[in-house]
């Protein structure tokens, strides 16, 4: 289940618009009920496996992860999947470090005035580089307000500024344009607002060092989140072992940016305030920054496991829609109760036991699917959506020929709902392949109740989305059929008091999938009809995500 079920503290925090008109019907050539479901006994049999004690809570890494890749591999090959990657085998490789920050002051000075920043409280930072250390040595700040550069908002907070080598202090969260209040999704956070975007725009800028102030209300956590990061953080090892990246990215107190802001000459208030307007301009703030950070390194060779349906069509089927579900959960870890095994039944055994049910209603659907159809249990989602980032930025297929990507981060296991809550609801045509399905059923799309959270961001078909593929991300409903109106409320917060990320989240006595099997048959619905559509499903007007898909396919068309 996801990240954002929690309220406050964890250990990793990386973890819309509304419906307008009517929209074209999706093509239904087969009817809901005619579709194949998914077996509630083999979804309860496939999690007790991949949630049993003996799979160690399938830390990445770990003879747990031994386990369920093999689990997976032999499952696929059973229900007569193909291998999904193009060498021939059931496997993507993706390699993992793990970065360990020593504690480092972070020092600003102005001429002979120093401020000495404190690790952990007034500051968290670290470095992407796998590397035994990096610095910034005497860098010019400049405050860049949030730190967009957004065309499609008519926005950009550099105005031509060259900002190499410098360290770029900036808002958290998108800004709230007053005289403009639908820019950037209203009080939806858009992509724009999450902080890894701040440190993405910062290596683009071809800056040294980029500092987020913490304010807790527009980040949606307070500082203690933030804090959490001191510890071992898990990265994907890139070609080029990161140095692309800025030296050091971190975060400041609010009291700390005041007063730096202060130090400078200026005044914080003032500053967010004009951040908020599309006249903005960046401000040098005459005060460097220093700091060093020597790392601890360990490397990890983790797998995603990849099959496929393939596509009868003989054109078409080099043509993807992609289902992902994390295998991964925590492994072994601190004693809560005599208990050191986080088990992760909901999170996510269940999601991966969906994605092989899905995979056996595939290979008996008739029509068979005219594209091919990818299932990918991606890794290391806990550690920050490693596993799908690293399939959305190396793709064993284009992704100008994927469709769309479906993804499962928990099931439903409470019964049967009159509705089915979309995060980011109206982003993608998908969303209407959803609602149609749904529909058939006599239920309902719930939207994402707190879209300011930007939960969007923060599940493994966002990696997906950040490319620019469609991206659905659906979560369980609320409203229990035959149960009083609170009880969807109940559940969801019982579950994030007791069982999130603890040892307890087990398969419970009372689970009941029968809520899950009809969520099943909604995503199902969803990729098989897009699989046989004549058209692609795109991008809402007006959404983040457009511009990079409209691109993409551009430049594929082009390359014929
Ligand atoms: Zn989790």
């Amino acid at each position: 289940m996801k990240k954002h079920l929690l309220i406050v503290l964890m250990t990793t925090i990386v973890c819309g618009c509304s419906k307008t008109a009517e929209q074209p019907a999706t093509p239904q050539q087969v009817p809901l009920a005619q579709l194949p479901s998914a077996d509630p006994q083999a979804i309860l049999a496939h999690t007790r496996v991949l949630s049993s004690d003996e799979y160690e809570g399938r830390g990445p890494g770990t003879k747990g992860e031994e386990l369920t890749v093999r689990y997976l591999v032999d499952q696929f090959k059973m229900l007569g999947l193909k291998p999904g990657n193009a060498d021939g085998t059931y496997i993507q490789k993706v390699p993992l470090v793990g970065i360990t920050p020593a504690p480092a002051p972070l020092v600003f000075q102005k001429g002979s005035q120093r401020r000495t920043l404190k690790w952990k409280d007034d500051v968290v930072a670290w470095t992407k580089h796998v590397a035994d250390s990096a610095t910034l040595d005497r860098s010019d700040l400049v405050f860049v307000g949030y730190g967009i550069v957004a065309p499609e908002y008519n926005w950009d907070d550099y105005k031509g500024l060259d900002v190499k080598g410098k360290t770029l202090v900036m808002l958290v969260n998108d800004p709230p344009v007053p005289d403009d209040p639908k820019a950037f999704g209203g009080k939806a956070m858009t992509y724009y607002g999450r902080w890894t975007y701040k440190y993405e725009i910062a290596m683009q800028k071809g800056a040294a060092g980029a500092l987020v102030v913490h304010e807790t209300e527009p980040a949606g956590y307070p500082f203690e989140v933030v804090q959490a990061k001191t510890t071992e953080q898990f990265d994907l090892v890139t070609p080029d072992k990161n140095m692309g990246r800025v030296n050091i990215e971190g975060w400041i107190t609010l009291d700390r940016a005041k007063e730096l802001m202060r130090a400078a000459g200026q005044d914080f208030d003032t500053l967010k305030k004009q951040a908020a307007t599309r006249d903005f301009k960046p401000v040098p703030l005459g005060v460097t920054a220093s700091m060093t950070i020597h790392n601890k390194l360990r490397t990890i060779d983790s797998q995603n496991v990849v099959a496929k349906v393939e596509g009868s069509d003989p054109t078409l089927k080099d043509e993807y829609v992609v289902y992902t579900a994390h295998w991964d959960h925590l492994g072994v870890g601190p004693e809560v109760n005599g208990d050191r095994i986080y088990n992760g039944a909901a999170d996510n055994a269940i999601g991966v036991a969906g994605l092989l049910e899905l995979a056996r209603a595939f290979t008996s659907v008739m029509p068979p699917p005219k594209r091919s159809i990818l299932f990918v249990s991606v890794t290391a989602e806990e550690q920050g959506l490693l596993g799908s980032q690293y399939y959305s930025v190396t793709p064993i297929y284009p992704l100008a020929k994927t469709l769309a990507n479906v993804n499962m981060d928990g099931l439903n296991v409470h019964g049967r709902t009159k509705d089915l809550t979309l995060i980011g609801y109206g982003a993608s045509d998908l969303d209407d392949y959803a609602r149609e399905a749904t529909a058939e059923q006599g239920r309902t799309i719930r939207p994402d109740p707190e879209t300011e959270k930007g939960f969007y961001y923060r599940s493994d078909h966002f990696n997906f989305a950040k490319q620019g593929v469609p991206a659905l991300d659906p979560d369980q409903g609320i409203e229990f059929i035959g149960k009083p109106a609170d009880y969807g409320q109940k559940v969801r917060d019982d579950y994030t008091e007791h069982d999130y990320h603890k040892p307890t989240d087990v398969i419970k006595p009372d689970w009941d999938l029968s809520g899950a099997v009809e969520d099943l048959k909604v995503f199902f619905a969803v990729g098989y009809r897009v699989a046989q559509a004549d058209t692609y499903p795109d991008w809402k007007a007006g959404n983040e995500f457009k511009a990079t898909r409209d691109a993409m396919l551009k430049n594929s068309e082009q390359r014929k």
